[in-house]
């Protein structure tokens, strides 16, 4: 009998009921008990639900507070010094690590965040000293949720993040020099125990996550792989069963390292079908083949025909007891149910499947393997059905659009004049001072804001009230950046829920959700719009805000714009058409918003494109050239069509551009701004060494974080940076928007911020 395979089942809950109460516990409206209730409500909760789907294996240990990884690293004891010398208890210390703790006397900043892999969730970094040691705790959370599941009946397979990759997503903390890899011997001992202790628990195969197979590995990381499951198969039947979860790309350039003892191995049959036949010769002679047929990155039904296909194919090879159907990755990247979607279009409904679906989806497709496909006849005729209405609907093709596209010219991706000829005349009409202040745009999403937006989706405030509101909050917004003496002001995108939504809602050729959140990171969730056919612009989306914004300021107002990459990636894209062609159509549609903000006589237009870097491939070579090759040409094209005289800025929330430099440079935007204030400022050395002559504002402070950074922790921050960068080349700003954030500490850390600016202003 072939089974079916969960990898991952989103946390948030149908109503993002987790992220509702982890922020009512921040916010001591919660207490802890109520928070852990909560959490546990949910568990079972979504076990169920995958139980009653037909799911045969269902996860457990991926559920987390925060994030998986911080759950590892607090179990292994690997928590810095830091958090743990000033006794808070382990949820609060686990909190303080994952967003920073500033109460009570204890003042700590969180770890750095990073993406996970090409995703828009966001991990938590294991961060390593070089005398580590480890030590699991007492009660570890895969064993304290496997006991759960079990003593509500339901028997789940516990997931881990394998020892390799927890290594190497690894880093040295600040003033350390480990390499993390190095420490696999201390580490081993301690998944030892961990594995034994899920045996004698009852667990009889456990999910061991090593996605870092993916990727290109330096042989260090390599190399650990066989000693680690080489020693884990010493273990013999003391341990649960191991299959070793890949996802998110092929293993083909690293099956010399796939453990042949291992008792499955899963791969990512969505991303790269193609590595399934080389894969299957390289399994060892038992070893079981988890299919990842059912797309845990995306939205779209699962084509059940090509799914059976694949796995067919695969059972062919190995025969039936040694396949497994299964998720791509885990669920946890695509939205809860569909069953919420009360106001999508029947149409293109027909065309979605969330994770609850996919559950019920994995199951269909290990029933029509297992007992043939009239065992489930009535399921794959309604799914040929939606697949063949999807590729035939007028709504997914709109000849008005192609036509643009095929007249666009090479010039269209140029500006005018060379930096320096446009730096100059900017400076004329700007008239910035030597580090010049801005912020990257977002100023709090207050609860009020949220109220009135609630209200007008409801009904119960006219649009005009509405967006009287909106003017009043911008007022606001530039009285008080006017009052902390910032230099380029924002207008605080009061009016937008979400940077890409918000676009998302403006354009053709779009269709939005109410309530398909998916997390990004901790409490933070997003509800991607979904690109469903060819994107235009049926009118401007910004130019009111921004032109009423530039109404009521003295000093220069900048226009705010989400990239065309940015735009895709963070949408759930379509899976019919590639997606060098979708960016180029969201480029032509961002293009001409940048002309009428100029028209409407905004001088400086930011251009985010903080996702630039996760649709990276994972790996270097070809197909890493040619993405780079398209997303540079998309916001090229959607910022060349303005005047020498404006101003083009563009955001990025991180600055490792190490690896594709030559693409951030490539896109010759005016000013950078950049994430620094978690990173080295070494970092900075790259746009030193390429002779980088346009402007940069590497971030001075986090904003993840409610704590305020000191006047003296941000000139520290902006000495370092001289060190890299010139004095006429460096702006001040915070990392990233504040939406998050409240006002108060966003004030006091503003001004701490544009003081220190001051001071060197000052000083050169
Ligand atoms: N302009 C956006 C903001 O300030 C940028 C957000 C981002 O880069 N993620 O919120
Ligand atoms: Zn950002």
């Amino acid at each position: 009998m072939v089974q079916s395979a969960v990898l991952g089942f989103p946390r948030m809950g149908a109503n993002r009921e987790l992220k509702k109460a982890t922020e009512a516990y921040w916010g001591g409206k919660l207490s802890q008990a109520e928070l852990l209730n909560e959490a546990k409500r949910l568990r079972l909760a979504h076990w169920k639900i995958q139980k009653d789907a037909g799911v045969d294996v269902i996860p457990s240990n991926d559920f987390a507070l925060y994030d998986q990884v911080l759950c590892h690293i607090q179990d292994f004891g690997a928590v810095p010094e830091r958090y743990t010398k000033d006794g808070l208890d382990a949820v609060d210390q686990y909190f303080a690590m994952g967003r920073g703790h500033q109460k009570e006397g204890v003042d700590v900043p969180s770890l750095e965040m990073v993406k996970w892999f090409d995703s828009n969730y966001h991990y938590v970094k294991p961060t390593l000293q070089d005398n580590q040691t480890f030590k699991l705790v007492d009660s570890p959370k895969a064993v304290v949720e496997f006991k759960e599941a079990k003593d509500a009946g339901i028997h789940t397979r516990p997931v881990l993040v394998g020892p390799v990759s927890f290594l190497h997503l690894g880093k040295a903390d600040r003033g350390q020099s480990v390499d993390p890899i190095d420490l696999l011997d201390k580490l081993l001992p301690v998944y030892e125990k961990l594995l034994v202790q899920l045996k004698e628990a009852g667990a009889d195969t456990v999910q061991i996550d090593e996605p870092v197979l993916v990727f290109d590995l330096p042989a260090k990381s390599k190399g650990a792989f066989k000693p680690t499951y080489e020693r884990f198969a010493r273990l013999g039947d003391k341990i649960p069963k191991l299959v070793f979860t890949t996802y998110f790309g092929d293993i083909v350039h690293n099956l010399d390292v796939l453990p042949k003892d291992v008792y499955g191995v899963h791969i990512d049959l969505v991303r790269n079908p193609e590595q399934l036949d080389a894969v299957l010769s390289a399994l060892g002679p038992k070893t079981v083949l988890s299919a990842g047929v059912v797309d845990g990155r995306n939205i779209w039904k699962t084509n059940m025909k090509s799914a059976i296909e694949k796995v067919e194919s695969a059972i062919q090879k190995l025969g039936k007891d040694r396949v497994v159907v299964a998720t791509s990755s885990s669920l946890l990247h695509t939205p809860h149910t569909l069953a919420s979607e009360k106001k999508l279009d029947a149409e293109i409904a027909d065309w979605f499947s969330f994770a609850c679906e996919k559950a019920v989806e994995i199951a269909v497709i290990a029933k029509a393997v297992t007992e043939g496909p009239t065992s489930v006849r009535e399921q794959l005729e309604a799914n040929a059905k939606s697949m063949q209405s999807r590729a035939t609907s007028t709504r997914t093709n709109d000849p008005t659009v192609k036509e643009r596209q095929s007249k666009v010219t090479e010039q269209d991706h140029n500006r005018k004049s060379e930096f320096a000829t446009r730096i100059s005349s900017q400076q004329k009409k700007l008239n910035l001072p030597l580090f010049p202040t801005t912020t990257i745009g977002s100023f709090p999403q207050t609860k009020e804001i949220r109220a009135q937006r609630t209200k007008l989706t409801k009904g119960e405030i006219s649009t005009a009230e509405y967006d009287q509101f909106i003017e009043q909050e911008i007022q606001e917004n530039v009285k008080i950046q006017e009052e902390l003496g910032l230099d380029v002001f924002v207008h605080g995108e009061p009016e937008r829920n979400d940077m890409v939504q918000y676009f998302g809602e403006r354009l053709d050729g779009y269709a939005f959700t109410t309530h398909a959140w998916v997390q990004s990171y901790g409490s933070r969730c997003v509800r991607p719009p979904i690109i469903v056919g060819d994107i235009s612009r049926p009118a401007p989306m910004t130019v009111k805000e921004s032109k009423y914004a530039v109404s009521v300021s003295k000093k220069p107002m900048k226009g705010m714009l989400t990239g065309p990459v940015t735009c895709l990636r963070w949408s759930f894209p379509r899976d019919d058409v590639h997606q060098s062609v979708q960016a180029q159509q969201l480029a032509l549609a961002l293009r001409d918003e940048v002309v009428d903000l100029e028209k409407a006589g905004i001088d400086v237009i930011q251009v985010d494109e903080p996702a630039l870097r996760e649709g990276l491939p994972l790996r270097s070579g070809k197909e890493r050239d040619a993405y780079l090759d398209w997303a540079v040409k998309a916001f090229k094209l959607s910022t060349s069509g303005v005047e020498d005289s404006t101003q083009i800025h563009s955001h990025f929330c991180y600055s490792e551009f190490q690896d594709f430099f030559h693409a951030i440079a490539a896109l010759d935007a005016d000013v950078l701004s950049i994430e620094n204030s978690k990173s080295d400022a070494k970092l900075l050395r790259v746009f030193v060494d390429s002779a980088y002559p346009r402007h940069i504002g590497p971030g001075v402070y986090d904003i993840h974080s409610p704590r305020v950074p000191s006047e003296q922790e941000i000139k520290d921050r902006i000495e370092e940076m001289l060190q890299y960068l010139k004095p006429e080349q460096l702006w001040i700003d915070p990392d990233c928007g504040l939406k998050t954030r409240q006002w108060k500490e966003t004030k006091e850390a503003l001004t701490n911020m544009v003081n220190a600016a001051r001071f060197y202003r000052a000083k050169y």
